[in-house]
């Protein structure tokens, strides 16, 4: 007989769950109003980087040596949680589950096994703004952003311990499947013993994706039943 297993999966966020076009206006807004420079994310590579490291990226980029504190991140994040708003309410910024993102994790909430959760490099308070906007906030558990750690790979355990704790049930790590679409999505959960599908829907080239061989790699998650069913054999 075969026994089902339990999974926790761990979404990627940006070019995995959603697309969001012309997010640099608030993210440059909120680095504007918070270190008073005029950087820009569009000079950097920010895929798969938590948000931290992306501003980080941006002051090298612009030859600009500062020491960040912990309070600055705090009003970094409140400030673009603000802008990410205003740019969503005024239409400049839009945010949109990716096809099929909405479809699978709705099935994966309505199901007992398979529990759907998130990884992010976002801050959790604007995680929330793109997940609400997107629509897929109800259907997802609490589970890791960068507000937590810096340091992506720290991330997946992050989201399960937090699982564990809130269900008071365990969970091994071979169990947790992380969903990105970037090489860091990958080394975070190898770094973490967990299982890896990228989807080709951001802006990694297909090749190169599977050439850091995931467990399994996909063009999108259009198909919930063909990835309801890999999920359960992974
Ligand atoms: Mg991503």
């Amino acid at each position: 007989m075969r026994v089902f297993m339990e999974r926790l999966i761990l979404f990627d966020i940006d070019g995995t769950l959603t697309r969001t076009h012309n997010g640099y206006l608030p993210f440059n807004d909120a680095i504007e109003k918070t270190f008073g420079i005029d950087g820009d994310i569009r000079s950097v590579v920010p895929d798969g980087n938590t948000d931290p490291m992306i501003v980080k990226d941006i002051f090298i980029r612009a030859n600009l040596a500062m020491e960040i504190q912990h309070t600055d991140w705090q009003y970094f994040s409140a400030t673009l949680r603000d802008c990410y708003k205003d740019a969503v309410r005024q239409g400049t910024t839009t945010i949109r589950p990716l096809p099929g993102a909405m479809e699978l994790v709705q099935a994966l909430w309505a199901g007992d096994n398979i529990h759907p959760s998130v990884v992010t490099g976002n801050f959790e308070v604007t995680a929330e703004i793109k997940l609400e906007t997107a629509g897929l906030l109800p259907y997802l558990h609490r589970g890791a952003y960068a507000s937590d750690s810096h340091h992506r790979p720290d991330l997946p355990q992050i989201a399960r311990t937090r699982w564990q704790q809130m269900t008071r049930r365990s969970l091994r790590t071979e169990q947790c499947v992380v969903i990105g679409d970037t090489p860091k999505d990958l080394a975070a959960a190898r770094h973490n013993q967990m299982k890896c599908v990228l989807v080709e829907t951001g802006r990694y080239p297909v090749e190169e994706l599977r050439y850091c061989e995931p467990d399994e790699c996909v063009a999108d998650l259009a198909d919930t039943q063909s990835i309801l069913a890999m999920l359960s054999n992974i």
